[in-house]
């Protein structure tokens, strides 16, 4: 099974770029605190384990990447296109 990705909403992770992603989405100073979490599963997120961020609600909330939240996010994406 092939899942395309929405480009334009999943922010994927590129380590150069990682603190100014965090910076232009304002969620900087939660990396910095170590206070993001994944919206899933509640894990901390680390430059290590963040899949990516995903837009709910207006809100923007970080993934971890583990296979199921990965695979969450990429069908909350799925399920929004639908609508
Ligand atoms: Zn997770």
């Amino acid at each position: 099974m092939v899942l395309k990705l929405p480009k334009e909403k999943i922010y994927t992770f590129h380590k150069k770029d990682f603190e100014k992603m965090l910076k232009d989405l304002g969620m900087f100073e939660d990396f910095e605190k170590t206070t993001l979490k994944c919206h899933f599963c509640s894990n901390k997120i680390s430059e290590n384990n963040l899949f990516g961020f995903l837009k709910i609600n207006k809100k923007i909330v970080s993934i971890c990447n583990k296979v199921e939240c990965s695979e969450k996010a990429i069908q909350f994406q799925i399920g929004e296109k639908q609508k």
